[in-house]
């Protein structure tokens, strides 16, 4: 093996475990045999800092993330809503709390107080910095790193790495890889990312269809893409997939009193153990199961869980049922658990003439060179993160109140 930067052989004293997601936005997935400690120092320079700078705002509100120096907060932009005449208005923020209304001051109306911008604003979205070099190669960088991870061979997503090296030094490293927004083209896809309730994870999918490799990246729930990562393959049929909660596991056992059968196989079924008519032993299972909680879960299992059929049925954007049945036939075994060769890879395409299906990443390429306006969902997700970030800060600001 040798380092796809450098090209130095790697041995058991340069090799270096690189995060397949950058550390710092919490990414538990670790490969070795893809870069030496020198080039990983560098990447983390020249890349992953810049990268995870744009995600400041869930860094700093996230309690399961290891916190830079509080002095040292980033502030970003955002958009929030002045109760008092209801108006939505660009603030600064600074570690969830609003220091600043930028639009106050361009009309010349006063400075708001500390106590105003607490009580009287309400945080309604941040401004992620997407369109920038630092997002595409920090992107390009995890579908690169997965990759690697799942042994597809360099020589296939070499092109897409740029190394500038002077005297046989590295001096610069870069990522260039086309790359597709996600949207969801039908009402399961737009149930499952809008109408469940949010919970952060970081999800991987890596997948071959006829010539493209592409990798799915979505990070926190809410930041989805696809990384062209080839368009001329040529190797097997692929698919893996990797996903990983971030908030902390709540491990404290809830009490639990089930006095029939029917309660011990709702809670069988609830902690994904076996039903016991013993119950305290089954209540010891219970525990073992909390303790054992982990953050990686099998993307399709996981997944599955959070959505049915009946749920589907109440998809309040979409009137037409039709559409709703065709899509849960498509996405939906006989047990209504998620088919994984179709996920986040096709959509079907409810047509009177035609019934064809339609690959994602082509087809967002397409709808996105047209003009067509990816804004919208983009706005609905961030929305849903911040909320769930305030509900956090709110809860954790309550917890330092009660001590
Ligand atoms: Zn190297």
């Amino acid at each position: 093996m040798n380092c796809i930067y450098c090209g130095e052989q790697l041995n058991e004293e340069n090799n270096s475990k690189e995060h397949v997601i950058q550390n710092a936005l919490g990414g538990l997935l670790e490969s070795t045999n893809i870069c030496c400690d020198k080039c990983n120092n560098l990447v983390e320079k020249h890349i992953d800092n810049e990268f995870c700078k744009i995600f400041s705002p869930i860094l700093t509100s996230l309690p399961s993330i290891k916190k830079t120096n509080k002095s040292a907060l980033p502030t970003c932009i955002g958009q929030a809503k002045y109760k008092v005449d209801g108006e939505i208005y660009r603030v600064t923020i600074k570690g969830g709390k609003i220091v600043d209304c930028i639009d106050a001051k361009r009309e010349h109306r006063k400075n708001f107080t500390k106590n105003e911008y607490k009580d009287d604003f309400e945080i309604l979205t941040y401004n992620f910095d997407l369109e920038n070099e630092s997002f595409r190669n920090g992107l390009t960088k995890i579908a690169v790193n997965y990759a690697l991870h799942n042994n597809i061979p360099i020589e296939q997503i070499k092109k897409l790495i740029k190394v500038q090296q002077q005297d046989k030094e590295v001096k610069n490293i870069s990522f260039n890889a086309p790359i597709v927004p996600f949207i969801p083209l039908n009402s399961l896809d737009a149930f499952l990312e809008l109408g469940t309730t949010i919970e952060l994870y970081h999800n991987l999918i890596l997948f071959s269809y006829k010539n493209f490799l592409v990798c799915f990246i979505d990070l926190f729930n809410t930041f989805q893409h696809y990384v062209i990562l080839s368009n001329e393959w040529s190797g097997k049929s692929i698919h893996h997939s990797y996903l990983q909660l971030i908030e902390k596991i709540d491990r404290s056992v809830p009490m639990h009193k089930p006095t029939d059968i029917k309660d011990i196989h709702i809670l069988a079924n609830m902690y994904n153990i076996e039903p016991n008519y013993d119950i305290e032993n089954f209540l010891k299972d219970i525990k073992i199961a909390i303790q054992k909680k982990s953050y990686e879960k099998d993307m399709i299992n996981y997944l599955s869980n959070r959505i049915s059929r009946r749920d589907c049925s109440k998809i309040i954007d979409t009137q037409n049922f039709k559409e709703i049945v065709m899509s849960t036939r498509f996405y939906l075994d006989e047990d209504d658990v998620l088919i994984k060769e179709h996920y986040k890879i096709f959509s079907p395409l409810l047509c009177e003439s035609t019934k064809s299906i339609l690959f994602y990443p082509v087809c967002l390429s397409k709808l996105f060179d047209r003009g067509y306006d990816f804004k919208q969902y983009t706005f609905k997700k961030f929305k849903r993160l911040t909320s769930h970030l305030n509900e956090n800060l709110s809860k954790t600001a309550n917890n330092h109140n009660d001590g």
